[in-house]
């Protein structure tokens, strides 16, 4: 079914949008820029132009220095890159204070700090703002669920087929059943009645298959499959095995409705709204329960904990990756300048500060140096970069659900392997 959102992709997003999200500026001074595809850099160049020029209107200096060392820093980003990227661009920056770490707030001690995000949807369209904090709603709504489910509302006089996505509910087809009543025509034998209405209700459900076919698996491809309606119609349907396989096999749930058609649709998204809400929820579930049964089967091809993992990578042996959304570890590198001698670690984010000083300060075990450098990365990411060299993937699992919490309790790290 189609494409499925890399979790690799949306973790990062969540977590930029939550950095950004808690930064503020002393005026109105934070500058952010959203450029949508084609659009060519030197047109978004001379536009901050301009807006380096009016803001030399700003009657407060710090503000008005901020907004054009802003203005500046943008611009000279702008000359890295040869062409617009493929989705667009954004870029947030201005002068922010120091972090909760950093010995000082009084004004004058902000930093410029430029973020930019390559975003995994294009730019819908170009956006220049200059606020006390940073404008990030384009971004929140590129990591929506965004996955199709198909919706089948069905009783014997009619059938309706409708599509989800977001918030939004098409109906897209509607069939009627011309299906005979329940009560025979005088003179009609009970028997050639019910052949008859079984005939009719055999075309209808046919026909209701062909139509979910083709709304379902055409331009449109859904994720899964929603079936509701009064009564057992529905389920007289689905045990038939009507549908195409790949949407008989994509039954996510079956819900009774007091409609069908039209309303019955309404009611059915309404009815199924949990599931509807947590996709990618239930993918997770599908994971999960995969590196369990490989936990208690015989051959059990899997490995959980840091150490076991971050092995299993090294040796090319691992085919997925499962990391606990949350579990909040940073792998550190420390490298002698003179020697080349490394050491590595990974540490929980109490650690991160005291440990990275005793790297930089310690000297070199092997030829007593002490121009150390210390290099961090994401914990996740250092996995992903891993995973990318053997073709393993990695599924970053959220910790809201039971079974989130319960693959936790694993450590928060795992893998499924092609052998041992
Ligand atoms: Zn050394």
């Amino acid at each position: 079914m189609g494409s499925k959102a890399d979790s690799v992709v949306l973790y990062r997003m969540r977590k930029i949008l939550a950095e950004l999200s808690t930064k503020e500026g002393s005026g109105t001074e934070l500058v952010s820029l959203y450029i949508p595809p084609k659009k060519p850099l030197y047109d978004v160049s001379s536009y901050l132009k301009d807006e380096y020029g009016k803001a030399s209107y700003i009657k407060s200096d710090s503000t008005r220095t901020h907004v054009q060392n802003a203005l500046v820093k943008i611009m000279q980003r702008l000359k890295l890159y040869k062409a617009t990227p493929e989705t667009g661009l954004a870029i947030f920056c201005g002068a922010l204070p120091p972090g909760p770490d950093a010995p000082s707030e009084k004004p004058g001690s902000e930093t410029m700090e430029l973020y930019e995000v390559i975003p995994p949807k294009p730019v819908p369209s170009y956006l220049y703002r200059c606020d006390d904090h940073f404008h990030l709603d384009i971004l929140r709504e590129m990591i929506k669920e965004e996955k199709l489910i198909g919706i089948i509302s069905i009783d014997n006089s009619e059938a309706g087929l409708g599509i989800v996505s977001g918030r939004k509910i098409d109906v897209v087809d509607i069939i009627t059943s011309g299906v005979s009543g329940k009560h025979r025509a005088g003179g009609q034998s009970a028997r050639r009645f019910e052949r008859l209405r079984e005939s009719e209700i055999n075309d209808y459900f046919k026909r209701v298959a062909r139509h979910a076919k083709k709304v379902f698996l055409g331009q449109d491809e859904v994720e899964g499959l929603i079936v509701g309606g009064s009564g057992p119609t529905k389920d007289y349907f689905l045990k038939g095995e009507y549908l195409d396989y790949r949407l008989q096999n994509n039954v996510l749930t079956v819900v009774d409705t007091s409609y069908a058609g039209r309303e019955g649709i309404r009611e059915t998204v309404e009815k199924a709204e949990d599931i509807l809400q947590d996709l990618r929820i239930i993918e997770e579930k599908e994971l999960i329960k995969k590196f369990l049964s490989e936990i208690s089967s015989d051959k059990g091809l899997v490995v959980y904990g840091i150490d076991e993992v971050i092995d299993s990578l090294n040796k090319g042996n691992a085919h997925t990756v499962l990391v606990s959304e949350d579990i909040g570890r940073t792998y550190l590198r420390a490298t002698c300048k003179r020697c080349g001698a490394v050491k590595e670690s990974i540490i929980t984010q109490e650690n991160l500060i005291p440990e990275k000083q005793k790297l930089i300060s310690e000297a070199c075990s092997s030829c007593d140096s002490n121009e150390i450098e210390v290099i961090e990365k994401d914990f996740i990411e250092l996995l992903v970069d891993k995973a990318i060299e053997v073709g393993a993937k990695v599924e970053v699992i959220s910790s809201k659900s039971e079974d989130g919490v319960m693959f936790k309790s694993f450590g928060g790290v795992g893998a499924l392997l092609r052998y041992t």
